[in-house]
């Protein structure tokens, strides 16, 4: 398939570099965080440092950038594993909570699911252990500032992926859990994304057990960003929880049995005569043959609909046929994901299923598809 063709990047994002052939991106959002970073941290850079001026925010600055360089590393460890198990991986995106890997399609045992989802909080577990072992051996000052507050941060950004709810690593990790004791990669997905809104909750409320914990009461920064993490861990394991009810329902998607019996006409037929060989055959699209007798385009029915009926004796029928291009030319057996995956790619109103030895087999409208997908339980 064209996996080689890019989907435009998300506005707001720039890329910054390519490892290993994946693009690595930022959100302009980040920009924001490391300047945020570099002013929370600029007062403790100028306790060790006190000559350091307004060099402090630089320092700040270089600091944030060392912090997601360790959440970037966190992430290639996700996409070695994926690519190490045959899946491509298209992105590494780093975001103000963090960073997330665009891995195309899903690892297709619980082991694999496994291994792609924990390596990356024992990554970070292991650049946290490496700093704090960095500790006794970097002097006293703005390097040791550093060095520790990247071992707090790496081991803290480990622990709490590790907690068992989706979007976080650990969600993954319970989701291999109960796909391999269940069979079920759907209701493993439900399971570990009510495991995130569990945790989203914990989330919001801990500002509130925070006093009792920890002696320090809750200060406002603590309310708007426990709210923010919540919200993020929410809607992230809400996303999984509809998407793996969207899921199950895929299977029943196949192009074969949706396709439309389709009638095959010689470009230069006028546009009147192929509708009413089309009517008269009970054909639901018309595929137009270029000179050489091969599909060179599917006629579009709202094309169709927009040309007055006085018209249609005078235009050829490929002047409302839209070119088969690469993406529009499915295989006649494609289901469910792969399926949907092919038309979210090249969205068209109409596509070309083909057989493996090349023939036509008819054409698939999305709409038909959309239809099917609403009436699939
Ligand atoms: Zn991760």
């Amino acid at each position: 398939m064209e996996d080689s063709e890019r989907r435009p990047r998300e506005p707001g994002t720039l890329k910054i570099g390519e490892i290993g052939g994946v693009d690595v991106l930022v959100r302009s959002s980040w920009l924001i965080v490391a300047a945020l970073i570099s002013v929370l941290i600029a007062p403790a850079i100028e306790q060790v440092e006190p000559g350091i001026g307004n060099g402090k925010y630089l320092a700040g600055v270089a600091f944030a950038v060392l912090l997601y360089l360790s959440v970037l590393l966190h992430e290639m460890s996700h996409a070695l594993m994926a690519k190490r198990y045959g899946l491509p991986v298209r992105s590494i995106t780093l975001h103000f909570l963090g960073g997330v890997t665009e891995i195309e399609g899903e690892p297709d045992t619980p082991g694999r699911e496994f291994g792609v989802s924990v390596v990356g909080p024992l990554t970070s577990l292991a650049v946290g252990f490496a700093f704090l072992l960095l500790h006794p051996v970097v002097p006293d000052g703005l390097l040791r500032l550093a060095v520790d507050a990247l071992a707090g941060a790496n081991l803290i950004v480990g622990l709490l992926n590790l907690v068992p709810g989706l979007p976080l690593d650990g969600g993954r990790v319970l989701r291999a859990a109960v796909w391999r004791a269940t069979g079920n990669p759907h209701r493993a997905t439900i399971v570990a994304g009510w495991g995130g809104r569990v945790a989203a909750l914990l989330a919001f409320a801990f500002p509130l057990a925070q006093e009792p914990l920890t002696g320090r009461p809750a200060s406002i920064t603590d309310y708007v960003l426990a709210f923010v993490i919540a919200f993020f861990l929410w809607s992230g394991a809400t996303g999984a929880i509809v998407s793996a009810k969207v899921r199950r329902r895929l299977p029943a998607l196949r192009a074969r049995s949706l396709a439309r019996r389709t009638l095959t006409v010689p470009h230069d037929l006028p546009l009147a005569e192929a509708v009413r060989q089309a009517q008269e055959a009970k054909a639901g699209s018309i595929v137009v043959l270029g000179i050489d007798g091969t599909a060179s385009g599917i006629v579009n029915e709202a094309a169709v609909l927009a040309t007055p009926e006085e018209r249609r004796p005078w235009v050829a029928v490929s002047t409302v046929a839209r070119s088969v291009q690469p993406g529009l030319r499915l295989p006649a057996d494609i289901s469910g994901e792969p399926l949907v995956r092919a038309m979210q790619r090249t969205p068209a109103s109409e596509y070309l299923l083909v057989e493996p030895d090349g023939g036509i087999f008819g054409v698939l409208v999305s709409e038909d598809v959309d239809r099917a997908f609403a009436a699939a339980r």
